[in-house]
């Protein structure tokens, strides 16, 4: 049985990923936060396929809860797809930006993807596929998010140093950098806002968090096998580095 372990699976982009690989046939463990009742109600829809599937609390930033889930029997089986999805954007103006909104930033979208991959990194299969979900902002960078650039850049600079470093073994790692979804992180958006993101991509929509699931499908496919160490940017034409 395959497994695949989602960080922060239970909503918005997660969710996506969660039920997209549940759909290929992986036994899916999520992780939630905060976000209980919705990671409950993706396990029952991938439940109801016939596809096991089952929620763990875990706050990232907090290493003994990390460890924990590190226990849970289905990782100690073997991990095949490491998907660490979860982050936190607060959108605060980078000139107004204080060292503990930064740490707190850099705890969760950097450190805490770095603390799930080390509590589990033994449990990964050889051929194992890790997907980090980056940002273009994490290249491009955003007045509304200095801390949230600089973790994102701190991630994927990450990413691809593991990439290098793992690949002899047969393992592969891809940073997955998104322009805009529609997700709880940009439902605070007026119509106004909504219609002028709409037209400033190129193709003309907000993506879906199926499209980045779908990405996500890819790389842990036998068609990426000779992908590793890239990031690849998911957004409708809105940032082309
Ligand atoms: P959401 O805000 O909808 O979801 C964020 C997820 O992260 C939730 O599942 C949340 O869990 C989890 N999370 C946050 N803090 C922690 C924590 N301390 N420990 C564990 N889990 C945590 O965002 P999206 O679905 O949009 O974002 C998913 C990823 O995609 C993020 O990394 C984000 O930065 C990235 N991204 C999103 C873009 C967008 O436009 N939506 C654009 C570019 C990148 P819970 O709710 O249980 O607390």
């Amino acid at each position: 049985m395959r497994t695949a372990l989602i960080t922060g699976g239970g909503r918005g982009i997660g969710a996506a990923v969660s039920r997209r690989l549940a759909s290929e046939g992986y036994r899916i463990i999520l992780t939630y936060c905060n976000s209980g009742k919705q990671a409950e109600m993706v396990v029952d829809d991938i439940r109801n396929t016939n596809i096991d599937a089952v929620a763990v609390n875990c706050d990232v930033t907090d290493i003994r809860e990390v460890a924990l889930l590190a226990t849970h029997p289905w990782i100690a089986n073997g991990i095949d797809v490491l998907v660490l999805n979860h982050g936190r954007y607060d959108r605060v103006l980078a000139e107004n930006l204080e060292i503990d909104h930064l740490r707190r930033t850099m705890a969760t979208n950097f450190e805490g993807a770095f603390l799930v991959w080390k509590a589990v990194q033994k449990h990964l299969e050889d051929d194992a596929r890790i997907c980090v979900i980056g940002s273009q902002l994490g290249t491009r960078g955003s007045p509304h998010g200095a801390d949230y650039s600089a973790s994102k850049a701190a991630l994927a600079t990450w990413a691809r140093s593991l990439a290098q470093s793992v690949a002899p073994k047969g393992q592969r790692v891809n940073v997955i950098a998104p322009g805009f979804v529609a997700t709880d992180i940009l439902a605070g958006d007026s119509a106004e806002k909504r219609t002028s993101r709409e037209q400033e991509v190129p193709l003309k929509r907000i993506g879906t968090p199926e499209d980045i699931a779908g990405t996500v499908a890819f790389l842990a496919s036998n068609d990426s096998s000779y992908i590793t160490g890239a990031v690849i940017h998911v957004n409708g034409g809105l940032y082309l580095p």
